[in-house]
């Protein structure tokens, strides 16, 4: 099927006319609504931006998860990564929903309005060619994402060893999804019916990657970003809640296969090995993120471009800590839409354009 088809209204309103009643009658058998949660950004975005999450609101309260690597990076990370855009002879690159992100003190816009040669790169290739271009200066990227954006900048660290290129360094602070979907299920105070997951994380992974939620039997579909995808699958992890059926369905069979991206995953493993890193919300997560390993170690900018540890604190009142957990939402915030907005964001949440708080601020309205 065309991708358009998954965005055919005629086709939506029938859906929805068939499953109304199958979620009117699941929440008078529970007693209550369902509790889903999405755990990727662009998920949160398509739900708010369609309307989708407005129309299925009356059963399934959906809430948003870590799924926005920019949110849940450690204020310390995003502390140093400023840090090494003050130093010189360094060139920072970096996609571009990094430069707004508050640090304790500043930001990446402001550093680079003070004179930091800061660039917004486009592709991991982009930053590795720079390199190539300033062979006296020091071009660091700033390694931020998910299992999606990691291959990429993996494969730059590889062409870079190949062309001997000696002034390209990778910031890396990658996270892997899953740990923090298995850091949810195992919060006894967090109680999350079943997860929507991350279509183009799992076109990495594949629907392997998630066998940790049957492990647990929680309720699991991975879904594309259309209305039509919505639907079906909070239909679909509805389902699976009244059969007790804990098999992850994949709803996004046009992109997503069993074992994933077998190519990608090669090499994430040839350039990265397994860490423990802090996340922002919750803590030091257990084989959680890719650090760069010792056979490519001297494109590690930890390792090998010397700099001060600033001191990190976060801005009094965010809550974005809770809100990438789905423990609150931008509502619970009383900076939001306040002193905390777009223009003026207080933290990441509201910065990147996959976070729930700028989402929120864009589509929702509290009731
Ligand atoms: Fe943080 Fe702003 Fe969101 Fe409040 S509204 S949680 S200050 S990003």
């Amino acid at each position: 099927m065309n991708v358009l088809a998954y965005r055919d209204g005629t086709l939506f309103n029938q859906l929805f006319r068939k499953f109304e009643p199958f979620f009117i009658e699941k929440r008078e058998s529970l007693g209550r609504k369902f509790r889903f949660m999405e755990v990727c950004g662009t998920h949160t975005v398509s739900f708010s931006k369609t309307g989708v999450r407005d129309l299925l609101s009356p059963y399934i309260d959906l809430t948003s998860g870590p799924g926005c690597p920019v949110c849940v990076t450690d204020q310390a990370d995003i502390d140093q990564m400023i840090a090494y855009a003050k130093k010189e002879n360094v060139i920072i690159t970096t996609f571009g929903d990094m430069m707004k992100v508050p640090g304790t003190r500043t930001n990446l816009y402001k550093e680079r309005a003070e004179g930091a040669d800061i660039r917004v790169v486009y592709s991991a290739s982009q930053a590795l060619q720079i390199a190539q271009e300033h062979p006296h200066k020091q071009v660091l990227l700033l390694g931020v994402g998910f299992e999606t954006t990691a291959p990429s900048i993996a494969l730059s660290i590889m062409r870079a060893k190949d062309e001997g290129v000696k002034n390209f360094f990778v910031y890396a602070a990658h996270k892997l999804t899953p740990p923090a979907v298995k850091s949810l299920i195992n919060d006894d105070n967090h109680k999350i019916d079943g997860f929507i997951l991350p279509g183009h994380v799992s076109v990495i992974i594949g629907r392997e990657g998630w066998r940790l939620l049957e492990e647990h039997q929680i309720p699991a579909v991975i879904s594309g970003f259309e209305p039509i995808d919505l639907l079906t699958s909070t239909y679909l992890l509805t389902k699976e809640m009244e059969q007790s059926d804990y098999t992850i369905k994949n709803n996004y069979t046009r992109n997503v296969k069993e074992a994933g991206n077998e190519k990608a995953k090669s090499i994430l493993e040839e350039v990265f090995t397994i860490s423990s890193p802090k996340w922002r919300g919750f803590g030091s997560l257990p084989f959680s993120g890719m650090e760069i390993n010792s056979a490519y170690e001297e494109f590690d900018a930890s390792k090998r471009i010397l700099c001060e540890t600033p001191k990190s604190r976060v801005v009094k009142g965010c809550r974005c800590g809770e809100i990438v957990k789905g423990k609150e939402t931008p509502f619970d915030c009383k900076l939001f839409g306040k002193a905390c907005n777009p223009d003026r964001p207080l933290g990441p949440c509201m910065v990147s354009s996959e976070g729930t708080c700028s989402t929120y601020f864009n589509y929702e309205r509290a009731n």
